[in-house]
């Protein structure tokens, strides 16, 4: 779609967001089966997670944990009496005809995220986190004439968090996608593999003129599981609901689905209201009562979150807030972080290391944290070695590549491949008479006042020694042994 950009218009978005996040429990909601990705069609599942007559559930415990987990580290309040409802609805991976669901009354209400855009701060609201269970899946054959259902992921565990219509581009719902996923990550709720489906977004988008307070029609655009597809969503639907209204037409309320290959929505179905999912309690499970031992229990089980440890990386490490953001934006990389800062005394350097050549490397081969081939352990050797004057900086990124392939010990390395740095006098000496004799022009050039090509002559001394002469000696040398030219 092209034209429109709703930045210049007189319309502005109003954006919701549900987010469903399967919990990293090993077991499913109501059942003892096992909730791992990629398993057998069919494979992981019991009279209870594909709803036969009789069979009755049991709650999870751990679930209930996890989801008031996620309400704590969102700044939620936590609902002491809940219960569990039925939501009906009619699809073939539904086998019980309504999903378990919290309706009324959610684990979690009333919290909030923070999130930086363009360097204004913003508070998102949070209206609620509830548990539910998952439905099954529904493989479509190519010839179109028929389905496979799997119910492996029939009753796995989610929570859904449910954000106040606060967000008002497709840069606050990044930020606001991003910091919620370290924020499950940190905390354990969820491992939040998008491309496993273990994050899934609806989003509900408005669009009115600038200034008014009455929300216009909304469309509910349906389980987008990147964080890219979520930010072309938002931009494309904005957009077309404001092409809409410059038309003079209504925009229809209703559900959309996502083609992210077209980089378009269509139309799926009309929006459902509450009433159409007939909620009721469900007689088959007790309300959930949380009394003061437990949510305490749970208080004191929680980590460090990303903004404290943010704090406690500038004061103690002396980061940039810049950098200090970048390295725990993600969890893995600030463990890994203080892995190797405990072990040597520039923690900048550490810090550089991995918001330079180590993210680079990571982009390039696709790999994840966790995988990083050099120990916290030996990238802190190389950034002693470095320190200390042993290795230069270009010698340390030889090392480095080679560390990166094998995940030696650079000081072996650098043994072996002699890359120490040359302090010895009269060996670099030796080096800058040799090239002073092969480059006669560039010396009479120097004679004859063009200082600049003294750079060519170190830089040839540095190529003869393999860039391992130390560079404060070269520096000095080389003006003694023209001045001594010069003199003769
Ligand atoms: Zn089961």
């Amino acid at each position: 779609m092209k034209g429109l950009n709703i930045r210049q218009t007189e319309y502005e978005a109003v954006i919701g967001l549900e987010v469903h996040a399967g919990l990293a429990v090993n077991t499913k909601m109501y059942c003892g089966c096992k909730t791992e990705f990629g398993a057998e069609p069919n494979t992981q599942c019991c009279p209870v997670c594909t709803g036969m007559p009789g069979a009755l559930p049991v709650l999870n415990r751990k679930a209930v944990e996890y989801a008031i987990k996620a309400g704590l580290a969102t700044n939620c309040s936590i609902i002491r009496y809940s219960r569990q409802d039925r939501k009906h609805y009619f699809y073939p991976d539904l086998p019980k005809g309504y999903q378990a669901s919290q309706h009324n009354l959610p684990l979690c209400t009333g919290g909030f995220l923070e999130i930086e855009v363009n360097m204004s701060a913003k508070k998102v609201g949070i209206r609620g986190i509830h548990i539910e269970e998952d439905a099954g899946k529904l493989i479509h054959d190519e010839s179109g004439k028929y389905s496979l259902v799997d119910y492996n992921r029939s009753g796995v565990p989610l929570i859904e968090i449910v954000t106040a219509p606060d967000l008002g581009s497709s840069e606050e719902v990044r930020a606001f996608i991003l910091k919620l996923k370290t924020i499950l990550e940190y905390t354990g709720v969820c491992d939040c593999k998008m491309q496993e489906g273990s994050l899934r977004v609806d989003i509900n988008l408005s669009v009115r003129r600038r200034g008014e307070s009455t929300f216009g029609n909304r469309t509910e655009i349906k389980n987008l599981n990147s964080v890219r597809a979520i930010v072309r969503a938002v931009e494309y639907e904005a957009k077309r609901q404001a092409e809409e209204l410059e038309k003079g037409r209504s925009v229809r309320q209703e559900t959309r689905r996502w083609d992210d290959a077209r980089g378009v929505s269509y139309p799926m179905r009309e929006k459902k209201g509450a009433d159409d999912y007939r909620f009721f309690p469900d007689p088959d499970l007790c309300p959930i009562v949380i009394d003061d031992a437990w949510l305490n229990e749970i208080k004191s089980s929680l980590p460090e979150l990303p903004d404290e440890k943010k704090k406690r990386f500038v004061l103690e490490y002396k980061l940039p807030a810049y950098d200090a953001d970048f390295i725990t934006g993600s969890k893995q990389l600030s463990d890994y972080f203080e892995e190797a800062a405990k072990r040597c005394r520039n923690h900048r350097a550490v810090c550089n290391w991995l918001m330079g050549d180590i993210s680079k490397k990571l982009n390039e081969s696709n790999i994840e944290v966790s995988d990083i081939p050099v120990s916290p352990e030996n990238l802190a050797k190389l950034v002693e070695l470095t320190d200390s004057g042993i290795i230069s900086w270009k010698i340390a990124k030889q090392v480095f590549v080679v560390m990166w392939d094998t995940n030696r010990d650079p000081a072996e390395i650098i043994e072996e491949k002699g890359l120490r740095v040359i302090n010895d006098t009269e060996e670099i000496r030796k080096v800058i008479i040799q090239v002073l004799e092969e480059n006669p022009k560039a010396v009479e050039d120097i004679r004859n006042g063009k200082e600049k090509t003294i750079g060519f002559l170190i830089g040839q001394v540095m190529r003869k020694t393999g860039g391992k002469a130390s560079p404060g000696i070269v520096n000095r040398l080389i003006f003694e042994e023209l001045e001594r030219l010069f003199h003769e």
